[in-house]
């Protein structure tokens, strides 16, 4: 399986990709996740990368699309697949993808945009905690956690990513709309969308993606 996921932030993503995983085995690549583990490593990269995160802009491609490049010839996603989260997010970044697909000859199954209006990208992601091991994502309202602050899966600390603050998430909306929306158009040419209505049950919207994949 070789797809990408793409839609605003808080847009249910991750928690797809989570799903996705457990079914098909497809090895997640989550480059926002990537860099959060190299900002808590305190690598170069992780300090540039935050630089930008904390404002909401977008890491320039250039780092962005070598340090996918490096994920993707590995062998565990060359014999398994993956599940691309995050990236690409602008158009330079497609078509970097395309050309590391073309090289080994693996092309893309589909890609999924999940579609949800603003107002509710908003609600979910100022409630949105998540942990620090897993990666397992919770809100304060919607989804808590049995016990507060403390993961259901791996017991970890829970945390609120800096990004979750209101005025970066609106920077980050704003950013997926000039930058990333075009990423969508980019893939319709090629007859690859799949929209997926991401404003239901997390369950109800994976077995859309299941089915509008064919899989
Ligand atoms: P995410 O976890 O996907 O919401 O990503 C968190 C942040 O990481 C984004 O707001 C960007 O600052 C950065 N980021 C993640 N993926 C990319 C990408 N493909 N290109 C540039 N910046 C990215």
């Amino acid at each position: 399986m070789r797809i990408v996921l793409v839609g605003p932030p808080g847009v249910g993503k991750g928690t797809q990709s989570e799903l996705l995983t457990e079914r098909f085995g497809a090895v997640p690549l989550s480059s926002g996740a990537i860099f959060r583990s190299e900002i808590e490593a305190r690598t170069d990269l992780g300090e540039m990368a935050k630089r930008y995160i904390d404002q909401g802009r977008l890491v320039p491609n250039g780092v962005t699309i070598q340090m996918m490049a490096k994920r993707m010839r590995s062998a565990e996603v060359l014999k398994h697949g993956f599940i691309l989260d995050g990236f690409p997010r602008t158009v330079d970044q497609a078509i970097a993808l395309d050309q590391m697909l073309e090289d080994i000859e693996q092309p893309l199954d589909g890609v999924v945009s999940i579609e949800v209006d603003a107002e509710v990208v908003v609600a979910r992601l100022s409630g949105r905690i998540g942990c620090t091991r897993c990666g397992a994502i919770y809100h304060k309202v919607t989804k808590p956690p049995k016990r507060d602050w403390i993961c259901d899966q791996c017991n970890s600390p829970l945390f609120v990513r800096d990004d979750d603050q209101p005025e970066t998430i609106r920077e980050r909306l704003r950013v997926f709309d000039e930058n990333t929306a075009p990423v969508i158009g980019h893939y319709e040419e090629l007859g690859l969308v799949r929209r997926i209505d991401g404003d239901r049950d997390p369950e109800v919207v994976f077995g859309d993606i299941v089915r509008a994949l064919g899989l």
